[in-house]
């Protein structure tokens, strides 16, 4: 199974910027990677770039230690997948899901043999018999990961596959991949513009943004610590609210300073030691929903609030989020049981500082 090393590769289309910027990853072998952005962010264009479909202007991009560009199909035995991915309409689901691997001349009893298992795996039995155009979209979707699982290729590159499937089957495709990824073992690339879907399935993640490497790293530690305002704003949903503040250290305490008004003093060690380590005084505050409290009547807080707004209530089932604050500056919270707060109500709320993100003002870089 290869380890790919992409080493500052650029890749520009007309005169736009570019759809790569000088981007370096080493995707080791056996890894499953997620590379997740915003659309037009650059993945598709890394994922051709790897599959050989396409080259770079600048930059190596190495498939154990050998260019990318100059392996032919064979030696780079990459299989991509991608969305909305058709069939060979002429051939019925056997003879799609056989197809790769008869065109790498594997033994014919070894591919029925294949065949019957990932059908089995997939949940395909039913169309092997059946020509393409009597499948249903989550269906021919199947058959395409499963032709790529047939074929068992070193290197498996899936662009967006299941981003036009319902929910069920979208999270029953993602337990059959990461089970096929256990079982072969393959080096794997997931491109996927869904950070829950990045997060869920990756070894490690990599966002993308503007066709740059915006952090690289376990879900975990994208979510705990962000690098910077961007991924704060694209892990997690709700995303992190930010906030930005002025403040002062008074002996150990820091006074924090809002933008609409509001001094606290805190005694926080994290909050002081970033503000000594930064040497600035106005930072962005970043916070997720689980370090925000709703202060509810008749209970005590101890330490640092906030007065907020209500400017919105969405209910998710397991959870009711309220949006707080006054744009662009905004907040999110689960709203514990029972309480119903109304559209433009001032609430309080607790932050807990020793878990906050700090941010840099001028470019948005974490702090802490
Ligand atoms: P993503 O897959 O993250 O949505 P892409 O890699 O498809 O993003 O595209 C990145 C940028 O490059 C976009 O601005 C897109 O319009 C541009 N781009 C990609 N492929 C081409 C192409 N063949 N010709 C012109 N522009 C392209
Ligand atoms: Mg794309």
């Amino acid at each position: 199974m290869p380890r790919i090393e992409i080493a500052g590769v650029s890749r520009r289309f007309g005169t736009g910027h570019a759809a790569l910027d000088g981007l370096h990853l080493i995707i080791s072998i056996h890894e499953l990677l997620t590379v997740v952005g915003p659309s037009g962010s650059g993945k598709s264009t890394l994922l051709r770039l790897v599959a050989g479909l396409d080259k770079p202007d600048s930059g190596t991009i190495t498939i154990d230690g050998r260019d990318a560009g100059a392996l032919g199909p064979q030696e780079r035995d990459a299989a991509l997948v991608f969305q909305n991915q058709a069939p060979f309409p002429y051939l019925n689901g056997r003879e799609n899901l056989a197809f790769g691997a008869k065109a790498r001349h594997v033994p014919l009893a070894e591919v029925r043999d294949r065949v019957d298992s990932i059908a089995d795996f997939l949940g395909l039995e039913d169309c092997l018999g059946r020509m393409p155009a009597t499948m249903s979209g989550g269906e021919k979707q199947r058959l395409a990961l499963g032709r790529a699982l047939v074929r068992r290729p070193s290197l498996l590159l899936l662009d967006e596959p299941f981003s036009n499937l319902d929910t069920p089957l979208r999270v029953y495709l993602r337990a059959k991949l990461a089970e096929a990824h256990r079982r072969f073992g393959m080096t794997t690339v997931l491109v996927t513009h869904d950070q829950e879907e990045a997060l869920a399935m990756g070894d490690r993640v990599a966002v993308l943004n503007e066709g740059r490497l915006e952090q690289l790293g376990r879900g975990r530690d994208l979510y705990d610590r962000p690098a910077n305002r961007f991924v704060a704003g694209f892990i997690g949903n709700p995303p992190m609210g930010c906030l930005p503040v002025d403040l002062e250290l008074r002996g150990e305490a820091v006074v924090l300073v809002f933008p609409h008004g509001g001094k606290v003093e805190v005694d926080s060690p994290a909050c002081a030691a970033v503000l000594r380590a930064s040497g600035r005084s106005s930072l962005h505050l970043g916070l997720r929903p689980e370090h925000l409290h709703l202060v509810q009547d008749g209970s005590l807080s101890s330490g640092p609030e906030l007065s907020m707004r209500v400017l919105s209530v969405e209910d998710r089932g397991l959870d009711r989020i309220a949006r707080l604050g006054r744009p662009p500056e905004e907040f999110w919270i689960r709203l514990p049981p029972g309480h119903e707060p109304g559209l433009d109500d001032a609430v309080q709320v607790h932050m807990d500082l020793e878990k906050a993100s700090w941010f840099d003002q001028r470019n948005g870089s974490r702090l802490s």
